[in-house]
């Protein structure tokens, strides 16, 4: 049962006004298999108007406020969210059949973001340039304008924190298009900012499918800046549909994330990383890690206790708050089982049961002797999979960590400082984690892949940069005297 609502579910959110689509979706409850309830299917003609709405707000009352005012906006809202942890959580676990304990951690983290932004607000800013006689230049950091979002469904509040967050900071007027799998948390979180006071239409919401709301958002020509996260061959045709109109893009699009544990890696540190960045979320996290890279002096022992770990697993509905939940829909499960029959061949190191149920349970699965080019070891599969790859040299790991299409996350558990230094340089990857994985989240951490994974920075006041487009201001006026 979904708890009591401020807002319709089936409605969007354009120009401060809640409205119904003439059209709706079920939404699916991935413990049960059961409609949770219905969402509004945002046609083209919703995303139109959204931003027209955005352009009103940026030529109205939230173009007028200063930086300091959006600031205390974003501060207003991150007290909000924590204030509404338990509904967030319950409404994530519901609808993304994420264990509770984890959706708090993501609306925690929501609240983060807006706290972390609000507070960079009036912080960041251009420069003076020393240039000819006579001149005084600088730069101005500018919104961009209107900004899209579109957002997946494995991490709805985190993905809304850092990328509507910082465009907003910057004074961009948003419409965030979420996804048809997920959208409750965004609703509330459109709620939430409407209740902290952010002016009407600087933040729009227009659930839909992907081919209808997604692809018109993409493809408007009244949007300036575009931020995707999702599967590559969607980002890719978003690239293309915003490139038709010139508008910048940030792609942000998963991995196949390695941990590279060395003989003298400290492995009681190391194992609940090694297991835990594979598994959470049922493995439907961008920065998965699905690759755990063994030197052989270590790679018995390690295969011994990540089998352990696997074995204790619960896996069970979200609301039951157990490790793993369900993975998000039939589609996802029978994906993932396909990777599954894929790995028929390989030695399998341990698996966690999944209930028997209409949920969309898969058993967590760990392999074993895996070559670095099998499929289960190039392709990201967005389930509870994780690949065992024994290795014998440093130069072999570096050669393994970096043979795949992607360069999102990785990992090196050593104790040998020159090491860890060496592989922080030669990893093809958007982060290096240096005996530990992830490092708590990271609000503050520029984030975003190379290759295959995506380009473009969000999180830190990385994300700041890239919503904000810089002026230069030459001004000649003369020399005194
Ligand atoms: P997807 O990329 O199709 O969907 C992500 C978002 O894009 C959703 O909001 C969707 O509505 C929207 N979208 C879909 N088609 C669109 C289009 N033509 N134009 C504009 N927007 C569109 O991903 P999916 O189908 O939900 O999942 C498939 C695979 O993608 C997963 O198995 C996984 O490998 C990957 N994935 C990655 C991430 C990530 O965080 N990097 C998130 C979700 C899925």
């Amino acid at each position: 049962m979904l708890p009591d609502l401020p807002f319709d579910p089936a409605h969007i959110l354009i120009g401060g006004d809640w409205r119904a689509t003439s059209e709706t979706l079920p939404l699916g409850n991935p413990s049960t298999g059961e409609t949770l309830t219905h969402i509004a299917r945002g046609p083209a003609a919703d995303i139109d108007d959204a931003v027209r709405a955005a352009n009103a707000a940026r030529e109205g009352d939230w173009g007028r406020m200063t930086a300091v005012e959006r600031g205390r906006v974003l501060t207003r809202l991150s007290s909000l969210v924590l204030q509404h942890v338990d509904t967030l959580s319950t409404l994530e676990a519901l609808d993304v059949g994420k264990p509770l304990t984890q959706a708090r951690a993501d609306a925690v983290a929501l609240a983060r973001y807006c706290e972390f932004y609000g507070g960079a607000a009036d912080k960041i800013h251009g420069e003076t340039i020393p240039y000819l006689e006579g001149y005084t230049v600088y730069t101005l950091r500018e919104p961009h304008g209107v900004t899209g979002h579109i957002v997946p469904w494995n991490y709805p509040m985190q993905i809304i924190g850092r990328s509507v967050g910082a465009a907003l900071t910057m004074g961009n007027a948003c419409v965030l298009k979420p996804a048809e799998e997920a959208c409750l948390t965004a609703l509330y979180f459109g709620w939430l900012a409407q209740e902290a006071g952010l002016p009407a239409g600087a933040l729009n919401i227009v659930p839909g499918l992907g081919a209808e709301a997604g692809a018109a958002l993409s493809g408007h020509p009244g949007i300036q800046h575009l931020s995707f996260t999702g599967s590559v061959a969607t980002g890719a045709a978003v690239q293309i549909a915003a490139g038709a109109n010139v508008v910048p893009v940030t792609l942000e699009l998963g991995g196949k994330s390695p941990q590279l544990v060395f003989d003298d890696a400290d492995l009681d540190a190391a194992l609940p990383f090694l297991v835990n960045a594979g598994l959470q979320n049922a493995g439907q996290t961008c920065s998965a890690s699905s690759r755990i890279l063994v030197q052989r002096g270590v790679y018995d022992e390690v295969a011994r206790r990540m089998a352990a770990a696997y074995r204790a697993k619960r896996i069970g509905a979200a609301m039951d708050d157990p490790d793993i939940g369900p993975l998000i829909n039939a589609t996802q499960k029978s994906r993932v089982q396909s990777f599954l029959d894929q790995g028929t061949d390989l030695e399998l190191v341990a698996q966690a049961e999944a209930p028997q149920s209409q949920g969309h349970y898969v058993p967590a699965t760990l392999f074993g002797q895996v070559a670095p080019d099998h499929p289960l070891a190039q392709q990201e599969i967005f389930g509870p999979v994780q690949c065992l790859i024994p290795f014998d040299t440093e130069e072999d790991a570096l050669q393994i960590a970096n043979g795949t299409d992607y360069g999102l996350v990785a990992s090196v558990w050593t104790r040998d400082g020159a090491r860890q230094m060496r592989l922080a340089r030669g990893l093809r990857s958007g982060q290096v984690f240096v005996n530990n994985y992830g490092a708590g989240g990271g609000v503050e951490l520029p984030f975003g892949g190379s290759g295959k994974s995506g380009h473009g920075r969000e999180k830190g006041f990385e994300a700041l940069y890239g919503f904000s487009s810089l002026k230069t201001v030459a001004a000649y006026h003369g020399t005194s005297g």
